[in-house]
């Protein structure tokens, strides 16, 4: 048996509990039926005293006192009814003592005298040289109540009236306890069955089953909000799981594509050396499959130092508006190129805390789809503004927009709005992707509107 168990020390605790409190009850209930039988027994025997006292001694005559021996004997014959009695005069002489009871349950010459003063009645238990006891009441009698009569009886037969209750009682406890135990363990074990179906079920859950939940016993209590928390967890790592899952499956589907054309161009070469007179234009060539391949490995590479927590390592108090307008004017040469107007605003110091590169990336992403996505002789406006205790950073372009059904997803890893509308432009859909994991690692809140064909704006809004 295993003595650990919730089972064994829930049984074991309300086991002892319960003998405890039987105990202390039957303690309890032989002291009261003890006194009570006691008071009643002393009750009777003052009553029988008051009698004697009544009839026998108030009319006594000093020269009857011969007489009075018999006259007891003969209207109560006490050795019979196992009765003491005694009558004694002013000066403590005894007048009358009954003889030896017919149960032999007391002595009564080794009954000493009642104590010497005490009002109307005495009731007393008083015990014996031998360990015997005998309950006995006296009371005045007589003219100038000279007399003193007592009348007793021996505790004998409480006392077996009560081992017999002892008996009972103590015969009663092991069935109550034998009762409540198996009783309570069979409660218990019910009440833990469903954690056993719980954890024989998650020994089953394994990455291949993470569609599987574990049984709910609609209890109410603890059990079920056990259960039903575990069921939560477990829905959480089966998305986080599905979610690896596409990321690696979309990983190598992005690293493929240029594989295979660098693959096929490098096989192309072996087949059909070039010519002697260029032997580099066709080398050229493999430089953009290498060049998206790199772009795609640093912003995966980016991204899972980013999921390990990178971000967070280094912050510092960082003027936003500041880091904008520098970014940007590295950025002045790729708008160029393509004929777009880059314009920069910011009201001032405007501080944000966080990490400074992190921070960079965000804005170099932002302004690389805004000038990637925007024709020739469109605008691109960034902005930095601070209002109502917090920081917004606008990137707005005149560009081709996103349609309002992918609105929703171009945070997403790998979600590309147009594919043929990024392979023009080398994108992997890793760009915003990144941009909302350093938002979200700075408590920033990333979102965006556009309008299609018209331009898009994105804005990052930081807690002060
Ligand atoms: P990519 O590297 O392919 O640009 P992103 O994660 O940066 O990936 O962007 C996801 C998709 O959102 C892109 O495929 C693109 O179609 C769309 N997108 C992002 N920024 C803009 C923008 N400023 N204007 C229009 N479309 C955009």
């Amino acid at each position: 048996m295993n003595t650990s168990s919730i089972r064994f020390r829930l049984t074991a605790w309300y086991a002892g509990l319960l003998t405890l409190v039987y105990v202390l009850f039957a303690a309890l209930l032989m002291q009261s039926v003890q006194s009570y039988l006691e008071a009643n027994v002393l009750d009777t025997q003052a009553r029988r005293a008051r009698q004697i006292a009544a009839t026998l001694v108030t009319p006594l005559a000093p020269e009857a006192e011969a007489t009075l021996g018999a006259q007891v004997k003969a209207l109560y014959s006490p050795e019979l009814s196992d009765r003491f009695i005694r009558v004694t005069g002013a000066d403590s002489s005894v007048l009358y003592r009954s003889g030896e009871p017919s149960d032999h349950s007391f002595v009564p010459a080794d009954v000493p005298p009642a104590p010497s003063t005490w009002a109307q009645e005495l009731r007393r238990k008083q015990a014996l040289p031998d360990g015997r006891a005998l309950l006995v009441a006296a009371v005045h009698g007589g003219r100038d109540a000279t007399y003193t009569v007592e009348v007793g009886v021996s505790t004998a037969s409480i006392g077996a009236l009560l081992r017999q209750l002892l008996w009972l009682t103590a015969l009663g406890l092991p069935v109550i306890v034998v009762v409540a135990v198996s009783g309570g363990y069979l409660l218990v074990k019910r009440t833990l069955a469903p954690v056993e179906r719980i954890a024989s079920k998650a020994e089953l859950i394994t990455h291949h089953n993470l569609a599987e939940r574990l049984p709910v016993v609609r209890t109410g209590d603890e059990l079920e909000r056990l259960a039903i928390s575990l069921n939560h967890m477990i829905s959480r790592l089966d998305d986080a799981f599905q979610q690896s899952k596409r990321f690696v499956a979309d990983a190598s589907h992005e690293l493929r594509t240029p594989l295979t054309v660098l693959r096929s161009e490098l096989e192309s070469l072996a087949h059909h050396p070039p010519p002697a007179s260029d032997p580099y234009e066709r080398l050229g060539s493999l430089l953009q499959p290498v060049e998206r391949l790199s772009k795609t490995v640093e912003r995966l590479f980016a991204l899972s130092r980013l999921d390990a927590g990178e971000a967070q390592t280094e912050w510092v108090e960082i003027d936003l508006g500041e880091l904008v307008a520098s970014t940007a004017e590295q950025m002045l040469l790729l708008a160029a190129d393509k004929g777009i107007t880059v314009t920069c605003e910011a009201q001032g110091r405007v501080m944000v805390s966080g990490d400074r590169s992190r921070l960079k990336q965000v804005v170099v992403n932002l302004l690389d789809n805004a000038i990637k996505y925007t024709p020739a002789r469109g605008a691109v406006h960034l902005r930095v503004a601070a209002a109502e205790g917090r920081v917004v950073l606008s990137v707005e372009d005149s560009g081709v927009g996103i349609p309002a059904e992918a609105l929703p997803h171009v945070f997403e890893r790998f979600y590309r709005v147009d594919t043929t509308r990024s392979d023009a432009t080398g994108g992997a859909g890793l760009g915003l992707a990144i941009v909302k994991t350093i938002c979200d690692a700075h408590g920033a809140a990333v979102r965006v509107a556009s309008a299609l064909g018209r331009g898009s704006s994105f804005h990052v809004t930081f807690p002060r």
